[in-house]
Parts: structure tokens; C-alpha cells; sequence
């Protein structure tokens, strides 16, 4: 009896804050930007309990064969509402998982998005080494800054395909065609774009944000180089990372492009200076135009700064 009772209110606890949560998280919509492209645009925030770690755009293609998932959210909890989302358009069957890069808001839906039947998963060659060495310390921030209920579940599975940098691997899901490229070091060591190429639309992960500042995280000289190679794409329109769901191309680039340019000229003129590392972050005031420019902002000036003191 006492066990049963105890375990009726466990249910009704569960239900309680599932219904908070429920009240909390905003509806999870996809629209489509291109014909057989469909875009989940992540909320601009930092994570928090009530986003559960949907602040990544995510992106899914229908091809006849069936379905490619790009990315997978930033929890278990996301990851079971991105496959929801993607059964309400379609019931081809999900092959393909492509993970853009090693960031925890993109990765940790991807155990989810296997269970739903993705047998191929698509990483950068770098993206196994980066997650054994990053993915303890993302999960225990990330069930802190999410919830333990949340983040429960969230797992990245191992890719099973594997793309170097310079490398394109095409994957033909039956009317259609996608190209998924490996990149040198850049917002990480570990970026892929999928280019798809019956409508040129061009899936960049988080090689472009819109709206969102920046992250440097791997190379400003490395990503200002793959920029240029990017712009040359065969593209008409780009689904970035953070920011809308969709966006002319290679036009979206220009705003990055140019706070990675004055980042890095302002950057290299106080290591020219002699201004300490310590010092450099206050001596750059935050661009404008951006959202959640505190604290990346003064983060990305100490690592350019790292990279940028060898140069000289
Ligand atoms: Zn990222």
C-alpha cells in the first residue's frame, strides 16, 4: 500500500513539473525553407531550464530514400521533440544524422535521433577525439544549467562515417543530392557543412552566425580563410547556425565577416602595443549589432589574442 502510494505521488510529482517545463518551453516549430528543407530555429539565449538547451538552429532534408537530420539540439529533451517534428512533415524513414560540429547545443539530441533509426552518423574526422576529450565537462555544465529531468538520456553517439578536413562526401537520399564537407580549424576543429544541391541551399552549422556574436573557438585566422573559400559556394541561401532560419547567401556572411576582421585588426594592433593578454578584452569595446555580445565578446579577444601574439 505505502509503496504504491509513494509511488502514485512520484507519477504526480513528475507530471507537476512536466507541466511546468510544458508551460515554460515555447512550441517547437519547424518551417520550410526550400522545397524537402525544414529549419527549427533555436531561441537566441544562453542555455537555460526553460530553452532545455534549444538554442541551435537544426535542419532536416527529405529525400525519397528517406530523411538527413542535421543536428540534434542541446539535450535529450529537444532531441525527442526534433524527431516529433520531424514525423509531423514526413514518414520516410531518418538515415542520416550529420553532427556541424563538437558544441554541446548541437550534439547531446543525437542518441535520440539514433533511436528514431539514423544508422549513419556524419562527423568531422576530428569530432570523436574532441568529444572524448570535451563531453564529461559539457554533460556535468549541462545538466546544471538545464536540470537533471531535462538532460536526462542525452547521449552523442560515435560517428560511424567520417569526413576529413578538405574531404566531400556526397550522400544521395534518392531525388536529391547533399554534399557534406570537412573544414581546417576554425569556429572549431571540428566543422562540417552540408550543401544541398537541387535547391543550393547551404546547411553551415555554426561556421555562420547571424544575430548572435560569434564564438571563436578554434582559429580566427583559420575561419577568416575557410570565409573566403565559403563565399564561393554554389549557394543561394545559407541556414546559420544562430540567427533566423534562413538567409540570402553569400550576403549573410558580411556582418561576420566583418567583427572577425575588426576582431582580429584590433586584436594584432595591441599585441603590436605591447598591451597585456590581461588587459586586451577592455581595450576593445563590444561591437554593436549583435546579441549576447557579453561575455564572448571579451572571451573571443583572449583567444585571438593567443593566436594572434605568435604571428608577430
Ligand atoms: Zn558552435
Amino acid at each position: 500500500m505505502r509503496r504504491g502510494w509513494r509511488r502514485t505521488l512520484l507519477v504526480a510529482l513528475l507530471a507537476v513539473s512536466r507541466a511546468v517545463a510544458g508551460a515554460a518551453a515555447a512550441p517547437f516549430t519547424v518551417e520550410e525553407v526550400a522545397p524537402g528543407i525544414w529549419v527549427h530555429r533555436g531561441a537566441v539565449a544562453d542555455f537555460a531550464p526553460d530553452n532545455r538547451g534549444d538554442i541551435a538552429n537544426l535542419a532536416f532534408v527529405v529525400g525519397t530514400r528517406g530523411v538527413l537530420v542535421v543536428d540534434a539540439g542541446g539535450s535529450a529533451a529537444v532531441g525527442r521533440d526534433w524527431v516529433a517534428a520531424v514525423r509531423g512533415v514526413t514518414d520516410r524513414p531518418i538515415r542520416w544524422l550529420v553532427l556541424t560540429h563538437v558544441h554541446p547545443d548541437h550534439v547531446f539530441g543525437a542518441g535520440t535521433v539514433v533511436a528514431a533509426g539514423a544508422r549513419v552518423i556524419v562527423g568531422h574526422a576530428r569530432l570523436a577525439r574532441a568529444f572524448a576529450e570535451r563531453g564529461p565537462v559539457y554533460a556535468a555544465s549541462m545538466e546544471r544549467l538545464l536540470g537533471p529531468e531535462v538532460f536526462a538520456g542525452s547521449e552523442v553517439p560515435a560517428p560511424t562515417r567520417t569526413v576529413a578536413p578538405g574531404e566531400r562526401l556526397r550522400l544521395d537520399l534518392g531525388d536529391r543530392t547533399v554534399e557534406i564537407r570537412g573544414w581546417p580549424v576554425a569556429h572549431t576543429d571540428t566543422d562540417l557543412t552540408v550543401l544541398d544541391q537541387a535547391t543550393g541551399t547551404l546547411l553551415a552549422g555554426d561556421l555562420v552566425f547571424l544575430d548572435r556574436l560569434p564564438v571563436v573557438d578554434g582559429s580566427l585566422l583559420g575561419w577568416l580563410r575557410v570565409l573566403d573559400e565559403l563565399a564561393r559556394l554554389p549557394a543561394t541561401r545559407v541556414v546559420p547556425g544562430h540567427g533566423p532560419a534562413v538567409a540570402p547567401w553569400p550576403a549573410a556572411l558580411a556582418a561576420e565577416r566583418r567583427y572577425l576582421r575588426d576582431l582580429h585588426d584590433a586584436v594584432r594592433g595591441l599585441v603590436r602595443e605591447g598591451v597585456s593578454l590581461a588587459e586586451a578584452p577592455a581595450r576593445i569595446p563590444p561591437p554593436s549589432g549583435w546579441r549576447l555580445v557579453d561575455p564572448d565578446h571579451g572571451r573571443n579577444v583572449t583567444a585571438a589574442y593567443a593566436e594572434l601574439e605568435w604571428e608577430e
